[in-house]
């Protein structure tokens, strides 16, 4: 009898084991459209301003490089039709086009509040509960952070030559706060291509030092103990050839698009998928399904699965295919 009252309670426990296990599991099932943080899941975006593929591709990047070989990536990504900065960069973070969102300047004009009225990816965070952050090489770009949605803004940039500003100013937030959802934005390509020109030797070595600043980034996260929780996606807002940039000049719409986190397949040249085009506003959107918010109905932006490993098939057999 009291053997089979222990066997009872030890089935008891044992039940009670496996629920408890299965409890996060299931939390994070269920997160989709969710309101709180499900586990412990941290986005970085990393806009390399002005930073055409193939600039990118014949300078000295180690740490992209480093990406590349642990991610999914494509150097055929598209900019919006306008392929300017600030245009550009509200539809990598709102998931819309210009159209839709009508920021279509691309000064400091002082903006009235009110004025970019779709969520961006940072109001969707906060309100998630997740905390953020921006750090920027040009001002313009607080138009993203509305009042009380970006925990901490920096502008740590004073002049042309800021990647490495920027990447230390970055890293002393990710180091003092640990924000889960940060967007990092480098100028320097941009600024040099202006210039000196897009592909002159100067814009090469400006794209040397954005890599540079992603390897700060990358091993101050390593140091916190978060590059296995982190979905870091390295872009930029357009190229440019000439001393410009924009909806006429040539080789302004692609983009590099490297993705490097928790599940993301490695060494995965996304342009292997025959349907698959990435386009900047799908920054957004695959920010927001990893972090297990909706996203919402109007976003141009599509979240980029493919750059999730496919389970295995299993063939009635069995065998794995
Ligand atoms: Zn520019």
């Amino acid at each position: 009898m009291i053997a089979r009252t222990e066997m009872k309670s030890f089935f008891a426990a044992t039940v009670l084991f496996f629920l408890l296990l299965a409890t996060p599991l299931l939390a994070e099932q269920g997160s989709q459209g969710h309101s709180s943080p499900s586990g412990d899941k941290r986005v970085l975006v990393i806009s390399i301003d002005g930073m055409r593929p193939d600039v990118l591709l014949r300078a000295n990047v180690p740490n992209i490089r480093e990406l590349t070989l642990h991610g999914s990536f494509t150097f055929w990504a598209e900019s919006t039709k306008m392929a300017i900065t600030l245009p550009t960069h509200v539809s990598m973070l709102t998931g819309v086009s210009p159209a839709k969102h009508h920021i279509t300047w691309n000064d400091n004009r002082q903006v009235k509040s009110g004025e970019l009225t779709l969520p961006t990816l940072f109001d969707l965070a906060k309100k998630a509960g997740y905390s953020t952050s921006m750090v920027i090489g040009k001002e313009k770009l607080a138009i993203l952070a509305k009042p009380g949605m970006v925990d901490w803004l920096k502008t740590p940039g004073k002049t042309r030559e800021d990647a490495l500003a920027i990447a230390e100013g970055a890293a002393e937030v990710i180091r003092e706060h640990q924000p889960q959802v940060m967007f990092v934005h480098i100028p320097d390509p941009d600024a040099i291509g202006h210039s000196s020109g897009w592909g002159s030797p100067e814009q090469v070595a400006a794209a040397d030092r954005a890599d540079r600043g992603v390897g700060i980034l990358m091993a101050v996260l390593m140091k916190a103990g978060l590059r296995d929780k982190t979905l870091v996606i390295v872009t930029a807002d357009h190229g440019g050839s000439g001393r410009s940039h924009g909806a006429k000049v040539p080789f302004s719409h692609f983009i590099p698009w490297i993705a490097v986190g928790p599940g993301v397949r490695e060494n995965y040249d996304l342009t292997l998928e025959p349907e698959l085009a990435v386009h900047v506003e799908d920054v957004f959107a695959t920010a927001l399904n990893f972090l297990g918010i909706a996203i919402p109905a109007n976003s141009d932006g599509k979240p980029v699965l493919a750059i999730f490993a496919k389970p295995e098939k299993v063939k009635a057999s069995g065998k794995k295919e």
